[in-house]
C-alpha cells in the first residue's frame, strides 16, 4: 500500500485488515501484539547493575572510610611486623575489616535502595499510564496506550494524546497540535480526505501522530504504526534513563556531607598534629611507632565525622513518603513534590468538581420572559416545572429543545434503575431538564431534527454551539455563559415576541446576577435562522451572531462538604486558597462565601476582563489579597501563578482542561484531576488527585510537612551525634595531656570500631524511626516553611548546643572511669555507652520541635522497638567476648551499667525542662 495518507480510507481499513464499525477482535489484537510488540518506545539500556554499584563506593563518605580502613590496615602491618604487638595489630586488623564490611554494607544498602526507588518510580508512573479508547469486538474500551495494535480502531477527544500513527477516518471539528515533531506551534486543522501528491509531515491533514494533543474536536481513526514504528520512533533517540533525580533537600545533604567531609579532613590532620606535639613533649621526639600510634584518634575522628547513614536514609524515606501519599490518593511524579508540597503556601484551585460537586442541576430559569423554577433532583427525569408567577406563563418549549439539542451529554438508567450520567455535567444537567420536559435529544433527532455540526464547548471561547436542520430549516444553536453570549445576540424571545436585546438588556443582566446570587452557574441558550450555506461552511465565528436569546438557566452544583472544613485548616496552617472558575463573579463569590474562602461580602473579585486590563505589576499588587478569580480563562491562570511567584510564593494549582496545562507546568505543584482530567493535563502535573477531591490537596500538604518535619528530626538526632563524637575525640586529644591511672594519654575516647557502631546502630535505626513519625500535634497551625531557607535554618544552635553537652557528659564519663582506676577497654566502654544512651534519650526529644514532654514516647511502635533493639545489643557487644577483642569493649561492673543509662538522660531532661519552662514564659507551651 502507498503512504496511508496518500489512500483513500477505505483502502487503509483493508489493507490492515480491519473495520470501521467493529474494530478488531480480541484475538487477532492479542496477535498483532505478538507480531509488532508493544506501542512503546524502546528504553535506552538500563545502567548495568554493576555500575551502579561502583558508583556507590565513589562517595565522597565512602572514600574517607576507605582511607581509614587503609590507616589501620597501616597501623595493623606496622604492629606485626616492625613491634611484633600482635594483640594490637589484631585489633588493627578487625577495624579495617569491619570498616571495609561497612564499607559493603553502606554500599548494598545504597544499591538496593536507588533500585527500589527506581522500582517505586516506576510503580508510581505505571498508576499514570496512558490509555486509548479502542473498538475492540465492536465494543469501546479503554486500554493501556501500550497495547494499540496497526488497524486498532480508536476515537480521540480534546485534551487526549493520540497515542499511536493514525489515518483519521471521521473528525468533528478536529484540531491537532504536532509542535513535538514539526515544531508548530499552532494547532493543525485535520480532516479525513486523501491527498494526492506527496506533501511533508506537517501537511498530512489526513494523519495523526504518535504524542500529539488533540487540543480541539474529536475524531475517530484507524492505527497505521506503533512503537518504534511511528513517526516518533523514527525521530526518538532512545530514552535514556532519567538523569539527577535528586531532591533539593538531597541535594543539600549531599552539600553537607562535603563541608562534613572536609572538616573531617581538617580534624584529622589536627588531632594527627596535636597526638604528635603530644608525643614530643612527652617523649622529647617523635618515633615512627609514636607516629603510629597517634593514628588511632584520628582514624576515629575521620569515621566519627561523618553521618553514614544520612543519605540512605534520606531517600527512604522519601520513597516511603510518596508511597503514604498514593494511599491517600495524592499520586505525585517525582520525590521532589513530596518537599515541595509541604512549603505549599497558596493552593489555586478550580471550583467545578474540585470545591464543588459536579453534580449540575438546573433549579431555575429564565424563558421567553418569565421565570420558572424546576423541581426534583439527581438525574431522575421526575419534577415539576413551574412558573414562578402563576399569571405569567409563556412557553419554555423553545428554550428547553434548543438546550437540549445542543448538547453532547446523556442520561441513561441501568440494570438497577440509576441514572447514569453521561458527558459534560453543565449539558447533564441541561439533559435532564429537557427530561422533566418531555424532550429528549435522540427522540428529537429521529423526529426531523438532524444536527449537522458541532462546535464543541471549550472554556477559552465558553461557548458551544451546533447546526441543525429540520422542517423550519437550518438553524445554530448557541449556547454558554450569558456575558459572552450577549455580546454577539440581537434580540431576546419575550413572550413570542423579538424584542431588540438593548431594550431588555438591564431586565436581563439583573436576572442573571439574581441566579449568581443565589450560587447558580448561568448558562445562556440561543438560535438563529441561517441559509445553508453559512450552515455548512460558515466559520465558527460568522455562526456565532446575531443571536436571538431563549432563555437562561440557573445551575446548581452544591459545593461539597468537607471542603469548608479544609480551607478552614489550610487557613490555620498559613495556606490561602484561592478559587478560580470560568463561572461568573457571583457566583463564585456566592460560592467562595459559604465554602469560607472569603469571609465578606465585599471580598475583591477579579474576573477575566479586569485581568486583561491590568498589568503584570497591577497584577501583583493585588494577588497576595484576592482569593476569587471569576470568567477566567485558563490563559490567566499561568498570570496568576507567576505573579504569586514573583512574591516567592510556593503555589499549587488545579487543572482539568488542555489548555490549563502550561499554568500547570508554570506552578511549584501543578495538580491534575485523576478521574475527570485529561491525559495532557496530567501529563503536565506533579500531583494527581486520584479521586479529584480537594481534601485530598489537604491531606497530601500535610503528609509533605510530615516528611519534611521527619527529615528534620532525624537529621538533627543524625548530626548531633556527629557532633558530640567528634568532639569526645577532640576534647581527649586536647585535654588529655598525660596517663590517666591505667589510660595513656594517646589513646582516643572512642575506639573507631565504636564510633562506627553509634553511627549505624544506635544512631541510625532509631533516626530511619523518626522518618516514619507521625505529625506534631501544631503542624497545620505552622505557617508555611520559607523554601529558600537552608534546610538546617533553626537547628544548628540546637546541634551545637545539645552536641557539646553531649560531648561534655561522655568526657566526663571517661574521665571519671579512668580516674577510678579502670583499664582503657573499660573507660571507652563507659564512655560508648553514655554517648549511646545519651543518643537514645535524645531520640524522644528529636520528635519534637519543642521539647520532649511535647510528644507521648509511647506513640512511635517503631521508635520503641529501634530504641530497645539499640539499647539492648550495644549493652550486650560490651558482655560478649567476642566483640570485646573485635570493638575494643570491655564488661562493666552492674552499677555502672545502670550509670551509662541513667546518667546521660540529665541534659535532655535538663535542656528539655529550661526550654519548656521558656516556652510557658513566652506563653507559647
Ligand atoms: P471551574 O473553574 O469552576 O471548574 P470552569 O472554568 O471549568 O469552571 P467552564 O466549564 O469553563 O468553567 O464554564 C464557564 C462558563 O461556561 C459557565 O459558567 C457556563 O456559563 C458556560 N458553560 C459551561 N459548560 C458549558 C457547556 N457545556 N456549554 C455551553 N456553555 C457552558
Amino acid at each position: 500500500m502507498q503512504q496511508p495518507y496518500r489512500t483513500h480510507k477505505a483502502e487503509v481499513l483493508k489493507s490492515l485488515d480491519t473495520d470501521r464499525q467493529t474494530g478488531l477482535t480480541q484475538t487477532v489484537a492479542e496477535a498483532r501484539q505478538t507480531e509488532y510488540g508493544p506501542n512503546q518506545m524502546q528504553r535506552g539500556e538500563q545502567t548495568p547493575a554493576w555500575k551502579m554499584l561502583l558508583k556507590t563506593f565513589t562517595e565522597p563518605l565512602v572514600i574517607i572510610l576507605f582511607v581509614a580502613a587503609g590507616l589501620a590496615l597501616l597501623n595493623a602491618g606496622y604492629d606485626f611486623f616492625n613491634t611484633g604487638d600482635v594483640e594490637h595489630g589484631r585489633a588493627a586488623i578487625y577495624e579495617a575489616v569491619a570498616i571495609i564490611a561497612l564499607i559493603l554494607l553502606n554500599a548494598g544498602i545504597a544499591f538496593f535502595q536507588a533500585r527500589s526507588t527506581q522500582k517505586s518510580l516506576e510503580a508510581l508512573e505505571s498508576m499514570t499510564e496512558r490509555t486509548a479508547n479502542v473498538m475492540r469486538d465492536q465494543d469501546w474500551e479503554e486500554v493501556p496506550a501500550a497495547q494499540l495494535v496497526p488497524g486498532d480502531i480508536i476515537c480521540v477527544n480534546t485534551g487526549d494524546f493520540i497515542e499511536a500513527d493514525v489515518r483519521f477516518l471521521s473528525v468533528s471539528e478536529l484540531q491537532v497540535n504536532e509542535a513535538h515533531l514539526t515544531g508548530e506551534a499552532e494547532p493543525i486543522n485535520k480532516q479525513t480526505h486523501a491527498l494526492d501528491e506527496d506533501v511533508p509531515l506537517g501537511d498530512r491533514t489526513n494523519m495523526g501522530y504518535s504524542g500529539s494533543m488533540v487540543t480541539h474536536g474529536n475524531a475517530i481513526a484507524v492505527v497505521t504504526g506503533t512503537g518504534m514504528d511511528t513517526e516518533l520512533g523514527h525521530i526518538a533517540t532512545l530514552l535514556d534513563q532519567v538523569p539527577d533525580q535528586r531532591t533539593p533537600i538531597e541535594r543539600a545533604v549531599a552539600r553537607l556531607t562535603k563541608v562534613l567531609m572536609r572538616i573531617a579532613i581538617s580534624l584529622v590532620f589536627f588531632t594527627l598534629a596535636v597526638e604528635l606535639i603530644k608525643t614530643y613533649v612527652e617523649n622529647g621526639g617523635i618515633s615512627f611507632d609514636a607516629f603510629i600510634n597517634s593514628l588511632s584518634p584520628s582514624i576515629a575522628i575521620a569515621v566519627a565525622a561523618i553521618p553514614d547513614a544520612l543519605p540512605v536514609v534520606l531517600s527512604i524515606v522519601l520513597t516511603i513518603g510518596a508511597a503514604t501519599l498514593a494511599k491517600n490518593r495524592g499520586l505525585v511524579k517525582t520525590l521532589n513534590s513530596v518537599e515541595t508540597l509541604g512549603a505549599t503556601n497558596f493552593i489555586a484551585s478550580d471550583k467545578t468538581g474540585t470545591l464543588t460537586k459536579n453534580q449540575m442541576t438546573v433549579t431555575r430559569f429564565y424563558a421567553n420572559g418569565a421565570t420558572f423554577s424546576v423541581e426534583g433532583s439527581g438525574y431522575a427525569p421526575a419534577g415539576d416545572i413551574s412558573p414562578v408567577d402563576d399569571n405569567d406563563t409563556p412557553d419554555y418549549t423553545g428554550f428547553v429543545r434548543s438546550a437540549v439539542l445542543n448538547n453532547e451529554a446523556s442520561v441513561h438508567q441501568d440494570e438497577q434503575g440509576h441514572y447514569v450520567p453521561y458527558g459534560n455535567p453543565t449539558d447533564v444537567s441541561l439533559t435532564v431538564l429537557g427530561h422533566k420536559a418531555e424532550f429528549d435529544r435522540d427522540q428529537l433527532q429521529n423526529n426531523g431534527y438532524e444536527i449537522i455540526r458541532v462546535l464543541p464547548f471549550d472554556s477559552t471561547r465558553k461557548l458551544m454551539s451546533v447546526v441543525i436542520h429540520s422542517e423550519d430549516g437550518y438553524q445554530v444553536l448557541t449556547k454558554g455563559a450569558p456575558d459572552v453570549v450577549l455580546r454577539v445576540t440581537d434580540n431576546v424571545l419575550d413572550h413570542d415576541q423579538f424584542v431588540p436585546l438593548a431594550e431588555k438588556k438591564d431586565e436581563i443582566e439583573a436576572k442573571i446576577l439574581e441566579f449568581a446570587e443565589q450560587a447558580l452557574r448561568t448558562l445562556a441558550v440561543t438560535c438563529r435562522t441561517i441559509d445553508e450555506d453559512l450552515a455548512q461552511n460558515g466559520s465558527m465565528e460568522e455562526l456565532e451572531q446575531q443571536l436571538t436569546l431563549l432563555g437562561i438557566a440557573g445551575i446548581i452544583d452544591p459545593p461539597r462538604p468537607e471542603v469548608k472544613q479544609s480551607v478552614a485548616t489550610l487557613r490555620h496552617a498559613g495556606i490561602a486558597v484561592i478559587m478560580i472558575t470560568g463561572d461568573h463573579a457571583a457566583t463564585a463569590k456566592a460560592i467562595a462565601l459559604r465554602l469560607g474562602i472569603i469571609q465578606d461580602n465585599d471580598a475583591e473579585v477579579i474576573d477575566g476582563p479586569m485581568l486583561d486590563q491590568m498589568s503584570d505589576a497591577q497584577l501583583r499588587d493585588h494577588v497576595l489579597t484576592t482569593r476569587v478569580y471569576a470568567r477566567v480563562s485558563p490563559e490567566h491562570k499561568q498570570r496568576i501563578v507567576q505573579a504569586l511567584q514573583a512574591h516567592k510564593a510556593v503555589v499549587a494549582m488545579t487543572g482539568d482542561g488542555i489548555n490549563d496545562a502550561p499554568a500547570l507546568r508554570a506552578a511549584d505543584i501543578g495538580i491534575a484531576m485523576g478521574i475527570n482530567g485529561t491525559a495532557v493535563t496530567k501529563d503536565a502535573a506533579d500531583l494527581i488527585l486520584l479521586d479529584d477531591k480537594f481534601t485530598t490537596i489537604t491531606n497530601s500538604v500535610e503528609a509533605g510537612r510530615t516528611i519534611f518535619g521527619n527529615i528534620r528530626n532525624f537529621m538533627r538526632q543524625e548530626l548531633i551525634t556527629n557532633v558530640a563524637e567528634v568532639l569526645t575525640l577532640l576534647f581527649g586529644a586536647i585535654f588529655i595531656l598525660s596517663d590517666i591511672g591505667k589510660v595513656p594519654s594517646t589513646a582516643p575516647i572512642l575506639s573507631a570500631l565504636m564510633v562506627l557502631w553509634v553511627n549505624m546502630i544506635s544512631d541510625s535505626l532509631p533516626s530511619f524511626a523518626l522518618g516514619y513519625d507521625k505529625p506534631e500535634a501544631d503542624l497545620m497551625q505552622q505557617p508555611p516553611r520559607d523554601v529558600h531557607e537552608s534546610i538546617l535554618k533553626g537547628m544548628v544552635g540546637r546541634i551545637a548546643l545539645r552536641g557539646i553537652v553531649m560531648a561534655a557528659v561522655v568526657f566526663a564519663s571517661f574521665l571519671w572511669a579512668a580516674n577510678a582506676g579502670y583499664t582503657l577497654p573499660m573507660a571507652q566502654t563507659v564512655a560508648f555507652l553514655t554517648l549511646v544512651f545519651g543518643q537514645l534519650w535524645h531520640a524522644f526529644d528529636a520528635r519534637s520541635n519543642k521539647t520532649i514532654f511535647h510528644r507521648n514516647p509511647f506513640d512511635n511502635g517503631r521508635l520503641l522497638l529501634a530504641v530497645g533493639f539499640a539499647a539492648t545489643s550495644s549493652i550486650l557487644v560490651t558482655m560478649i567476648p567476642f566483640f570485646n577483642t573485635v570493638m575494643g569493649t570491655a564488661p562493666l561492673p552492674p552499677i555502672c551499667y545502670l550509670y551509662v543509662i541513667f546518667f546521660p538522660a540529665i541534659p535532655t531532661f535538663v535542656i528539655s525542662g529550661i526550654k519548656a519552662l521558656w516556652l510557658r514564659s513566652k506563653g507559647a507551651a
